[in-house]
């Protein structure tokens, strides 16, 4: 079941779906232009979320930006027909991407080279069948390579590659009047190409980037919007964990010790599910 919402005066969303791994579509509608954030996983995805803005009478899309290559964020670009902002390692992906004929052969033999993985695979046969027919990737036309404004009418979007460990093209888009921030994936380990992993170094410093903006909500593509207040109560524990990685490295029991000391639980049995498996995708990014 699709849901839509308004977050702000200039910002319509459509939420994430897990069935099919769909992240937030937005789009930021200034006085003069509007601009869409991510084109959907499917022309099915792109369309349904066109219905909610003609319905809502908002102007519609004129400019659309990537905020990396992944399939679930650009398979429904080519819905759109519109000129396509994306960085440059995004842009040499997905005309790649174009060129391939896309059936199940082709996915299982991406799959098998860690382009996509089994759960992707699995993720667009729900999405567009078994026959895998009427996938149709697009090459993005407007290419940058590490920041680009874009003026809506009233509203700056800036957009800014930060790459990190979930895709290395990621790039992040503030609606700077909106004091609102899109994050896409970047703050998601690893999920191509062997064990998910967050190396310490890049997660931090993206951190960093991310708090410098100060932004007022933060939006995760595949998570809800949050405030500045829950998202950095929700961050605030990875990055504990990301400073004791640093300081104890490979020896996880320490590791869990003392983030659940840090936490202020009882023992290491007491550390929560999801930073169990965070602690896992450190030490991946460790091993080397
Ligand atoms: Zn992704």
């Amino acid at each position: 079941m699709s849901e839509f919402e308004r977050i702000s005066e200039h910002i319509y969303i459509m939420h994430a779906e897990e069935a099919t791994d769909r992240p937030i579509l937005a789009a930021v509608a200034g006085s003069s232009r509007t601009l869409l954030i991510d084109g959907g996983n499917s022309p099915a995805h792109a369309a349904a979320f066109r219905e909610y803005l003609e319905r809502e009478g908002v102007r519609s899309p004129d400019v659309l930006v990537l905020t990396h290559h992944h399939w679930d964020h650009s398979f429904g670009l080519a819905e759109w027909s519109l000129p396509a902002i994306a960085q440059r390692q995004t842009a040499d992906i997905l005309r790649g991407f174009a060129q391939l004929e896309w059936n199940e052969e082709t996915v299982r033999r991406l799959a098998a080279d860690g382009v996509l993985s089994e759960r992707s695979a699995a993720d667009m046969r729900k999405e567009y069948g078994e026959d895998l027919a009427g996938i149709r990737v697009e090459e993005p036309n407007i290419v940058f390579e590490r920041f680009i404004d874009v003026h809506l009418g009233g509203l700056t979007c800036e957009i800014r590659f930060v790459g990190g460990d979930h895709s290395a093209d990621s790039c992040i888009v503030f609606v700077k009047e909106e004091g609102t921030l899109f994050l896409g994936d970047a703050l998601s380990p690893s999920v191509y190409g062997g064990p998910m992993k967050y190396t310490t170094g890049k997660f931090l410093a993206l951190l960093d980037t991310i708090f410098a903006y100060g932004a007022d909500v933060l939006v995760e593509s595949h998570g809800r919007p949050a405030s500045r207040e829950e998202f950095y109560h929700d961050v605030r524990r990875y990055e504990q964990l990301a400073r004791v990685v640093l300081r104890r490295g490979a020896d996880r029991d320490a590791v869990e010790r003392d983030l659940a000391a840090e936490l202020g639980l009882t023992g290491a049995e007491a550390l929560p599910e999801e930073l169990r498996e965070a602690v896992t995708y450190f030490m991946n990014g460790l091993s080397k």
